[in-house]
């Protein structure tokens, strides 16, 4: 008997569904989790119960998934469990199954992608059902598929990447006939949608593990030179002025960087996206390259356009800080060409990258004293009440409008020259001085246009 302590939710639900006469068995992560001492996610039964039977049995049901067999099931706890129909494949194309409701939790098992997923336990009587030794293979520390490992893959290409980070999450080595398979398989990773993919990526960037373990079996494996090809070049490229190449580098930063916000770990990642290989094209804004390859990635994986805006523009800045040297003034103009709003993001990856330096063994990456002051800097500016947007200015359009002119594309123009000098000297922020800076301005414009 083995007790795995699932919420009481879990074993009142079986109880019920055997009381009716369906044999049920909780399954995958929750269980493979608690076998591993580690804090399980949700909870999954599995039934011989068919769908309409659940639905009848419950009171509160939601139809999550029917054709798929799932039923949600809402518990005493106000907590939905997913009750599924024991189920086999009938057809797999490589990216989905068709399957049909099974009879037995054995066939159910047989499904499964890992052994270590492929574990039953029954929550009335506490015994564990682990046809594939799945068990065994957590204390080896082995991640095997269930059953022939090219057929597996074949089924279900994200099975490929679904390996990479149970691997990585659980310190697992991969079986070796599994590893050797699951290489072969890389070239057909194409026929899986973009999004499942980045699914994958995501589960890696947002888990409690550091993700450079999944990662760094992403680039050994083939996957990262086959779906993320940017990130590819990153491995063996030097870093300029680091230790390590650009990969090592991002991984450790990665790592160091807080797991509840992916688009700051996507950002790190990501940070070297823009180093151009050939010394770059000097007419070419700084930061720009990074931000299209970025924008360019992410818009391939369907990202939402929320986090594509909001990695992209953290990309474009992270390598191209201001110098720690620079004049207030100089500060003033990066933070506005920035947002202030992504200076504590931008902050948040530089201190990760200098412990990722340090991490490496004498990087000469940041050093942490000038880090420190240019940090304290940029802060105190972004606190000041001085102007850093248009919007800001204590003069506007509205007022141009007042001053008898007329609104046109001038206006935009007008304004961002107002900035431009505010920037320079924030002092002059004051609306009539900002008036007569106009006025001066409009005058020299009629004048060319003349
Ligand atoms: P996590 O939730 O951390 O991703 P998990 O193991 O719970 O891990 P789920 O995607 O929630 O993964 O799936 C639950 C279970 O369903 C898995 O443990 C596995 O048994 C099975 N499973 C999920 N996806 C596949 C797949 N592509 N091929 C075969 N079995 C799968
Ligand atoms: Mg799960």
């Amino acid at each position: 008997m083995i007790d795995l302590r699932p919420p009481g939710a879990v074993r009142w639900i079986c109880r019920k569904l055997e009381e009716a006469g369906h044999d049920t068995w909780a399954v995958g992560g929750a269980v493979r989790d608690a076998l591993a001492q580690r804090p399980s996610g949700d909870w999954d039964l599995a039934t011989a119960a068919p769908p309409d039977r659940v639905r009848r049995i419950f009171r509160r049901t939601v139809p999550i998934g029917i054709d798929h067999g799932t039923v949600g099931v809402i518990a005493g706890d106000g907590v939905m469990y997913e009750v599924t129909t024991f189920r086999r494949d009938i057809e797999t194309t490589g990216r989905h199954a068709v399957v049909a409701f099974a009879e037995t939790v054995d066939e159910d098992l047989a499904r499964r992608d890992f052994t270590i997923n492929a574990v039953a336990w029954h929550p009335l009587r506490k015994v564990i059902h682990d046809p594939y030794d799945g068990m065994a293979d957590l204390e080896r520390r082995v991640l095997r598929t269930v059953g022939d490992p090219e057929e597996r893959f074949a089924e279900d290409y994200l099975r490929v990447l679904r390996a990479l980070r149970f691997a990585g999450v659980f310190r697992l080595q991969v079986d070796e006939a599994t590893w050797r398979a699951l290489v072969a398989a890389v070239p057909h990773l194409d026929v899986l949608s973009p999004e499942r993919v980045r699914e994958e990526m995501e589960k890696i960037l947002a888990g409690q593990e550091a993700p450079s373990a999944a990662l760094a079996l992403y680039a050994a494996s083939g996957v990262l030179a086959h779906r993320y090809s940017d990130l590819d070049h990153l491995v063996g490229c030097p870093a300029e002025d680091r230790r390590g190449d650009l990969w090592s580098h991002a991984l450790r930063t990665v790592d160091l960087l807080p797991p509840h916000r992916p688009a700051i770990r996507w950002a790190a990642l990501l940070a070297g996206v823009g180093v151009p290989e050939d010394g770059g094209d000097p007419t070419e804004a700084p930061g720009r390259r990074g931000l299209l390859r970025t924008a360019a990635l992410l818009e391939r994986l369907r990202s939402s356009n929320a986090r594509i805006q909001r990695v992209a523009g953290l990309v474009e800045f992270v390598r191209h800080p201001p110098n720690p040297e620079a004049s207030d003034a100089e500060l003033r103009r990066w933070l506005a060409g920035v947002g202030r709003e992504k200076l504590s993001d931008l902050v948040r990856i530089w201190i990760a990258e200098l412990r990722a330096d340090e991490l490496l063994g004498d990087g000469e990456g940041w050093d942490r004293a000038d880090l420190g002051r240019l940090v304290e800097r940029l802060r105190a500016t972004a606190r000041a009440p001085v102007a850093l947007t248009v919007d800001e200015l204590a003069f506007s359009g509205r007022d141009l409008i007042q001053m008898g002119y007329r609104p046109g594309p001038r206006f935009g123009e007008l304004l961002r020259a107002l900035l431009d000098r505010v920037l320079e000297e924030p002092e002059l922020n004051e609306r009539e001085v900002l008036a007569e800076e106009a006025e001066r301005w409009m005058a020299a414009r009629e004048k060319e246009a003349e």
